[in-house]
């Protein structure tokens, strides 16, 4: 079956839903194509038996004026609030304070705007693209039996997973080669009782890890003492192929180490945790790229998200956004 729009978006993230609400609202007909079983990408939450885990996004900065005005209309709609919680940076020797910022946070959970933002668009889940192709000026999206068509397709998933779809030749397929991904090993942590660290958010400048949250000092967020640590890139890199549960016993040894010189009181107790590991294999990327926070070709062919974008939740929301804009014109 083939059916007709005017632009067809790959990936159910920040970038391809800030592009698909700008362009519905402008009068497109639009779909997203998602390949993974709910929206968000990199801003999805992890629900378990145990609560919630915010496991890829931790909270977002918004310093472009059309970013922070969707921010307060996010903020007025109840689906983000400010995260007021005590950060710290940890040296392996002593804490310091990182410069103030404004945080923000989805409610109840990190994925929370992108449902906003997705009210009214078609969007198809677990959908398996086995490759797109320009036909008589068209592009056509294949997926087993089925096929969509739009006079443009935007691709918005991390450069590396985009590469592969590109028809052999194209010029785009230089702009997605020069951006490779790094990785990230997440722990989620869950405690019986309340742990007691003199902060909410630690950014860690040694070891494996670069970053410690209580998840449950954000707003809306249940009662069940959650944590998420973040491993490096280059420790993930290095232990990339472990499996979940390898993965977990590595860094659930770290960190216990973390708190060996920490002038803290009260250390987690480590037979009230659980744990569990999670990877992003594409988590971060390494290189800007692109002079626009997105590439359109001649053919109708658009690359958006967030590695054209200096990275980061803002960087998706702006491309997204800008390439909307350019399709418009
Ligand atoms: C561990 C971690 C911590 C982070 N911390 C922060 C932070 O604190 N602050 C911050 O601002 N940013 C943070 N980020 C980055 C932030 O999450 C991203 O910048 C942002 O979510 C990227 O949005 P995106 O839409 O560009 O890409 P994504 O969120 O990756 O969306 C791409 C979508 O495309 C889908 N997709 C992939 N392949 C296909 C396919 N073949 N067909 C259809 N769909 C496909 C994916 O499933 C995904 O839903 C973090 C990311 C990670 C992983």
């Amino acid at each position: 079956m083939s059916s007709h729009y005017d632009v067809l978006i790959l990936g159910a993230g920040m970038a391809g839903l800030s592009c698909a609400r700008r362009l519905q609202d402008a009068g497109k007909k639009v779909l997203v194509l998602e390949k993974a079983p709910g929206l968000g990408g990199r801003m999805a939450c992890r629900s378990t038996a145990k609560g919630e885990w915010d496991h890829g996004a931790q909270y977002f900065t918004a310093s472009d004026s059309d970013f922070a005005a969707q921010v307060a209309k996010w903020q007025q709609a109840g689906c983000v609030d400010e995260w007021a919680g005590k950060i710290q940076a940890w040296d392996g020797q002593y804490f310091s304070q990182p410069g103030a910022q404004q945080r923000w946070v989805g409610v109840p959970g990190m994925d929370a705007p992108l449902h906003q933002l997705v009210e009214g668009i078609e969007v198809l889940f677990e959908i398996d693209i086995d490759g797109i192709r320009n036909l008589d000026g068209s592009w056509q999206v294949l997926a087993g039996e089925e096929s969509w068509q739009a006079g443009k397709l935007v691709l918005t998933m991390p450069a590396d997973q985009l590469a592969p779809l590109l028809p052999a030749g194209h010029a785009l397929a230089v702009v997605a080669a020069s951006c490779p991904m790094e990785p990230s090993w997440a722990l989620l942590i869950h405690s019986a009782r309340p742990i007691d660290l003199p902060f909410d958010g630690l950014f860690i400048n040694q070891g494996p890890f670069t970053w410690l949250a209580r998840n449950t000092s954000k707003p809306g967020r249940g009662s069940e003492e959650n944590w998420v640590a973040h491993a490096s890139p280059e420790w993930s890199r290095e232990h990339l192929a472990l499996t979940p549960d390898k993965a977990c016993a590595l860094l659930t040894r770290a960190f216990g180490d973390l708190f060996h010189d920490m002038p803290v009181d009260n250390l987690p107790v480590f037979k009230l945790l659980q744990m569990s590991a999670y990877r992003w294999r594409y988590a971060s990327s390494t290189a800007a790229v692109a002079e626009q926070p997105y590439v359109l070709s001649d053919d109708g062919l658009a690359l958006a998200g967030d590695w054209l974008a200096g990275g980061k939740v803002e960087g998706a929301y702006r491309s997204g956004f800008a390439l909307a804009g350019a399709l418009l014109v």
